[in-house]
């Protein structure tokens, strides 16, 4: 089964769909190549065989890459991945390799992850000539395209579980979107915004604290609200108080360490989360970065991303 899937940085989800037939529906367009990722002509016969139509390069290493995508003018990549191939943790952490690696050679190349109607419009008036084009032969269709939105990866083998403990398949799709994005910054702030997301989800939606007028389940019989939101007044007092960042009850810091964090009453639950439970923070942070992540508790975002700027790559 194969999938085409549209990522766009804007939009909070990544839209994964069906696709029938991808030389006559979709992505005809010049100057764009398909890249593909735990994907190789010999053993895929049958999807190089799908592929054939397009200009494909199967991912090796960088210097190949660049040398492919500087001799033939490239502007725009699709990811092609092989889901077949993906059946291990071995093999994600292969495949986040190779993407965080495409990633670098787009950022220096100024190559672009993903095509859009826009461009493929672009291309089109640029053709005018082409008898081809006259058929509209490159517009994509819209079947399966909504305006605007970006076709980054064709995904083959499709299925939808990975069965791979702590992975999914859209974790490699926040992969591919990670790297569409050009800043050190801007990629850590999705990271740290989709996982804090994740577990806001968690805890408020859920209710996993079990609230009920303002006391969780820990401090039910006690004149604590608002839970654990209180630290000591300094180093050397006994004393505590509401964390400075509790306002109107609510937490106004968007502190992911706080948000990691699980009571031994929760604890006795099963309710626990750990970095190694989100994909993002355990495979695109490092050893002191993960430390942070875990003990920056009482501290907002925006410090928490100043560290995790000066210690990561
Ligand atoms: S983690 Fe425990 S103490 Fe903190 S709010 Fe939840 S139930 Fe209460
Ligand atoms: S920073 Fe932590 S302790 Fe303070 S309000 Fe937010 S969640 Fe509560």
């Amino acid at each position: 089964m194969i999938r085409i899937c549209s990522v766009d940085i804007y939009e909070k989800n990544n839209d994964i769909k069906i696709l029938h037939n991808i030389k006559s529906k979709v992505l005809e367009t010049v100057n764009f190549s398909v890249v593909g990722i735990m994907l190789n002509e010999k053993n895929n016969e049958n999807i190089s065989n799908q592929l054939k139509e397009f200009n494909t390069y199967y991912y090796d290493n960088n210097t190949q890459f660049e040398k492919y995508i500087k001799r033939n003018k490239i502007k725009n990549i699709i990811i092609g991945i092989n889901l077949g191939n993906i059946n291990s943790e071995r093999d994600v952490k292969s495949f986040i390799k190779s993407i965080r690696k495409i990633g670098q050679v787009c950022r220096k190349l100024q190559l672009q992850i993903g095509i859009n109607e826009k461009l493929n419009n672009e291309n089109n008036k640029s053709n005018k000539n082409n008898k081809d084009n006259k058929d509209n032969k490159n517009k994509i269709d819209n079947e399966y395209i909504n305006d605007g939105e970006v076709i980054s990866c064709i995904i083959f083998n499709y299925r939808d579980k990975l069965n791979i403990k702590n992975y999914e398949v859209k974790d490699l799709i926040d992969s591919i979107k990670i790297e569409m994005y050009d800043t050190k910054k801007e990629r850590y702030n999705y990271i740290y915004d989709k996982t804090y997301d994740m577990l806001n989800y968690e805890f408020t939606v859920k209710n996993l604290c079990q609230f009920k007028d303002n006391k969780c389940i820990e401090k039910r019989r006690t004149n604590v609200i608002c839970g654990c939101c209180r630290r000591y007044k300094n180093i050397f007092s006994k004393k505590l108080i509401k964390c400075r960042y509790l306002k109107n009850k609510k937490c106004v810091a968007k502190c992911i360490s706080c948000k990691l964090f699980t009571c031994d009453t929760l604890k006795s639950k099963n309710i626990e989360y750990g970095i190694k439970n989100f994909y993002l923070l355990n495979n695109y942070f490092n050893f002191l970065q993960k430390l942070i992540i875990k003990y920056s508790v009482y501290t907002p975002k925006d410090k928490i991303m100043k560290r995790l700027l000066i210690l990561g790559k």
